[in-house]
């Protein structure tokens, strides 16, 4: 890039990052704000991959994100103030956001923000919060994104879920041919090999997806975006491959290293084994004081690792270290 379109992207990148923590701040008394900064921070993300893709605040930005979405998420699933934590620090989160507050692609957008920064505790929450987005689109993206969300739940159906994706992406007769061909189908490629066993087979699919997004971006457009670069989804995936011990091709185009570089260390509750925020004192999901039983340690690996238990009573997939249903709170343990 030259330096003038360096300059700009610099620019437009501190913009962003300045109404993204204005957004945080208002968005205790208006969540409202919380979905304009989920949306600025992605935006923030993009150009500061633009302007340095060896930028840590890349990571920041979409943690941002995912913690925003699941501030937005949780307002309207919640009836009372809650509290979240937002930026590293503790926010509240009032209740009143309607549903459409929160479309598909926002969704889609937050949980694969979370996915690349790393964050097990917002992606688990924004797969588990919304099943799927509801019927308004069928757009590649989302359905890609719910195949994504079926795998942090510990689902089992993630077969199915790339076969509906890529049912979805038939192009004939839709106006968006171009874009399911290009981007979705090497996406879905990617996301295939991420669960088979071959390393080749997924670095060549990583590499031809990463330079089908370029070739895309910069052909669709006739000009130069250079926000575009950046591929939310193909970030997730190659962040999920590095968790799971995968071999991925250096220096990925549209992977800025400054994501690959952040913290990926995370904690789960002892009691249900869902992954936690650091400075949360109590279990979102089961209400354990997090003081009393200490948060474990653990990557997502661990959490992604053995056969999930199933809840007697609600038959929801619980992690297999689980020693309570997260779900409805029914014990796992053996009589
Ligand atoms: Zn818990
Ligand atoms: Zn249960």
């Amino acid at each position: 890039m030259s330096d003038p379109a360096r300059e700009r992207a610099a620019r437009e990148r501190d913009d962003y990052f300045e109404i993204t923590e204005l957004a945080v701040d208002a968005g205790g008394s208006d969540p409202y704000e919380y979905r304009m900064g989920a949306r600025d921070a992605v935006l923030a993300a993009r150009w500061a991959a633009a302007a340095d893709p060896s930028d840590t605040r890349i990571g920041s930005a979409l943690r941002l994100a995912g913690e925003l979405t699941v501030a937005v998420l949780t307002s309207i699933r919640s009836d009372g103030e809650t509290s979240l934590e937002i930026g590293g620090s503790i926010r509240p989160v009032v209740p009143g956001l309607p549903a459409e507050a929160l479309s598909g692609e926002q969704w889609a957008n937050g949980l694969w923000a979370a996915t690349a920064a790393g964050d097990a505790a917002s992606a688990v929450r924004l797969a588990v919060l919304r099943e799927a987005p509801p019927g308004e689109s069928h757009e590649d993206e989302s359905l890609l994104a719910a195949a994504l969300a079926t795998w942090w739940r510990n689902g089992s159906d993630l077969g199915s879920r790339l076969i509906d994706a890529l049912v979805a992406t038939d192009p004939d007769g839709r106006a968006d041919g171009d874009r399911l061909l290009e981007i979705a189908v090497p996406l879905i490629r990617v996301f295939r090999h991420l669960f088979a066993d071959d390393d080749e087979a997924l670095m060549a699919a990583i590499s031809d997806a990463a330079a089908r997004h370029r070739a895309f971006h910069r052909a669709s457009s006739g000009v130069d975006r250079p926000e575009q670069y950046l591929s939310l989804p193909l970030t997730g995936l190659v962040v999920l491959a590095r968790e799971l011990s995968r071999a991925v091709p250096p220096d990925i185009d549209v992977v800025p290293d400054g994501v690959l570089r952040s913290s990926r260390s995370q904690i789960a509750c002892a009691v249900c084994g869902q992954p936690l925020k650091s400075a949360e004192v109590v279990c979102h999901w089961c209400d354990a004081d997090t003081t009393v039983d200490a948060p474990l340690e653990t990557s997502i690996g661990e959490l992604a690792a053995g056969s999930p238990t199933r809840c007697p009573t609600c038959s929801t997939e619980n992690r297999a270290t689980a020693l309570r249903c997260y779900s409805c709170s029914a014990s796992l343990l053996p009589d």
